[in-house]
């Protein structure tokens, strides 16, 4: 019988959630600072870092009955996309059939959202979106997520979940930028999230991202030094009062809390 993951307390998931689930292994987004890619590596399910974009559904894991005592972030360690779209609907319905509220993670596709909107209308109160959205600008997003959608994309269908009804947050965990482009996220999106915007540095960088290529090795250091503890502390003061804003363990450490 499939089982949900239990997540350890603050770690990345278990601040979000106490369990976790996923139906796939592999992501076509191939973020370069992908850190599903490298638990893979780790534990057997990729053999190198190049398998990571051809993405495989375990078909065995989309009957799930299990009820939980706490909210299950479904997926957590890969996307919603056409590839898995019809296996991740059946899944969340029986997820959400069993009583689960779900924590649904993307970096989303806009006909995705529209499909799960549409087929979730009696689950509404157990579903809470949690869309990621580093940067706005396109270029960045491009560089460090050549696979995922360009933030106005991600927009577009943060929108239209909120529009539908539905509980609806962002998280800016790995932020892209620096400081000032945060502020203006936060600012950007705020309209359009009923819940919480989430912001966290980028960690482990350098055991995440391969710096081989010099275009990649300075896009570091663009990371370090605008995620500097000093700049870290700018963006706390500016956004602490802000009633949706929460951090992230990465930067409550810099900040005290
Ligand atoms: S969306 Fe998540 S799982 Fe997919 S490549 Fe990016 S970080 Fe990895």
């Amino acid at each position: 019988m499939n089982k949900f993951n239990e997540a350890t307390p603050g770690s990345r998931v278990g601040e979000w959630a106490p369990y976790s689930y996923n139906i796939g292994t592999g992501c076509q987004n191939i973020c370069k600072y992908c850190y599903g890619r490298d638990i893979a590596l780790q534990f057997g399910g990729i053999s190198d870092r190049a398998q990571w974009v051809h993405e495989k559904v375990h078909h065995s894991k989309l009957d799930i009955s299990e009820k939980a005592d706490g909210i299950v972030m479904f997926p957590s360690m890969h996307d919603v996309n056409d590839n898995n779209l019809i296996a991740y609907m059946t899944t969340l319905k029986n997820i959400l059939e069993a009583g689960n509220s779900v924590l649904i993670v993307s970096k989303p596709r806009l006909n995705c959202i529209q499909s799960i909107c549409d087929s979730s209308n009696d689950y509404k109160d157990q579903i809470l979106f949690r869309f990621t959205i580093g940067s706005l600008n396109e270029d960045v997003c491009k560089f460090w997520e050549p696979g995922a959608p360009n933030p106005q994309a991600r927009i577009a269908a943060l929108k239209h979940a909120f529009d539908a009804g539905y509980q609806t947050s962002v998280s800016a965990e790995p932020m892209l930028e620096g400081y000032r482009e945060a502020i203006t996220l936060y600012d950007t999106l705020e309209p359009y999230v009923t819940d919480t915007i989430w912001f966290g540095k980028m960690d482990d960088i350098d055991d995440r991202v391969d710096v081989t290529n010099p275009a990649d090795k300075a896009a570091v250091k663009y990371i370090r030094d605008f995620q500097s503890d000093a700049n870290i502390r700018l963006l706390y003061d500016s956004l602490k009062d802000r009633s949706k804003v929460r951090w992230k363990m990465s930067l409550r450490k810099v900040v005290g809390i």
